[in-house]
């Protein structure tokens, strides 16, 4: 048994399908990247995981359990946790604040304040400041603290890299790379070169289906960017399952 098994997992924004027939199986301790253009889906998709967006067809199993009609609180108890694209802290808050804020759902675990402050070495000093004083990089960095203080047994990371610079980037990805042992993770990322590194596995969305799958070492980065922009051998419609 996965961890995650998704299985013709169909989302929509009204009429918009923008979630088609995913088949999805992530195991513990897997980190598994989702690359794709603007629009493929990816955001929906991790929403849908987490609970913040309903499924329209299709399932969601995790650890077992049917959770596809589980509110997203409940999944967080169980053990999803979701990195929103964008943040979504409250500025007004303190980083400790925003921290202490993911308690009320969380599962019993051992991560605290004082851990991801140690996790993220950006965040030192910064205990008390508001968080919309924060620097892009620190922001990202409390927002997955946040996720971690739910003591996480799957984490969603959406497009953590969007906005920062480089420098906060990397810092962002040593944190990321010193979780990866114990840490099972889906992460949306559209740096390639970050995903190459860090990825055990990746698939590759195009309007809503996963269009290329495998794992990191089975592709090139070609093969990658082709299925990106829909340029895979015949094209998106027919190539449901590429090369594993
Ligand atoms: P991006 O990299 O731009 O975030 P994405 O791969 O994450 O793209 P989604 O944000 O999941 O893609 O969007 C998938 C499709 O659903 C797009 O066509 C988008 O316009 C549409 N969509 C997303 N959110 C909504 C919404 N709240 N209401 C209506 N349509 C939406």
């Amino acid at each position: 048994m996965s961890m995650l098994e998704v299985r013709q997992l169909d989302v929509r924004h009204g009429l918009l399908q923008a979630v088609r027939a995913i088949d999805l199986a992530v195991e513990s301790g897997e980190t598994v990247a989702i690359v794709g253009a603007n629009g493929a889906g990816k955001t929906t998709l991790m929403r849908a995981l987490a609970g913040a967006h309903p499924a329209t067809s299709g399932t969601v199993h995790f650890e077992g359990e049917d959770i596809t009609r589980l509110a997203a609180h409940k999944r967080v108890a169980r053990g999803i946790a979701l990195v929103p694209e964008g943040r979504r802290l409250f500025a007004a808050l303190s980083v400790e604040e925003n921290l202490l804020l993911a308690r009320s759902a969380r599962r019993a675990g051992t991560w605290t304040v004082e851990a991801v402050l140690e996790t993220f070495p950006n965040l030192a000093g910064r205990r008390h400041a508001l968080a919309g004083t924060l620097s892009g990089g620190e922001q990202q960095a409390v927002a997955i603290g946040r996720a971690l203080m739910t003591n996480p047994l799957l984490l969603l990371l959406d497009e953590v890299s969007l906005g920062l610079s480089p420098l906060a980037v990397d810092r962002v990805y040593a944190a990321l790379a010193n979780l990866a042992g114990g840490a099972t993770m889906i992460l949306v990322e559209q740096d390639l070169s970050r995903v190459l590194a860090i990825a055990d596995r990746i698939l590759c969305m195009l309007e809503g289906r996963i269009v290329l799958q495998g794992p990191t070492s089975s592709l090139t980065r070609a093969q990658v960017t082709d299925a990106y922009f829909g340029l895979a051998a015949g094209g998106p419609r027919t190539t449901q399952r590429a090369p594993a």
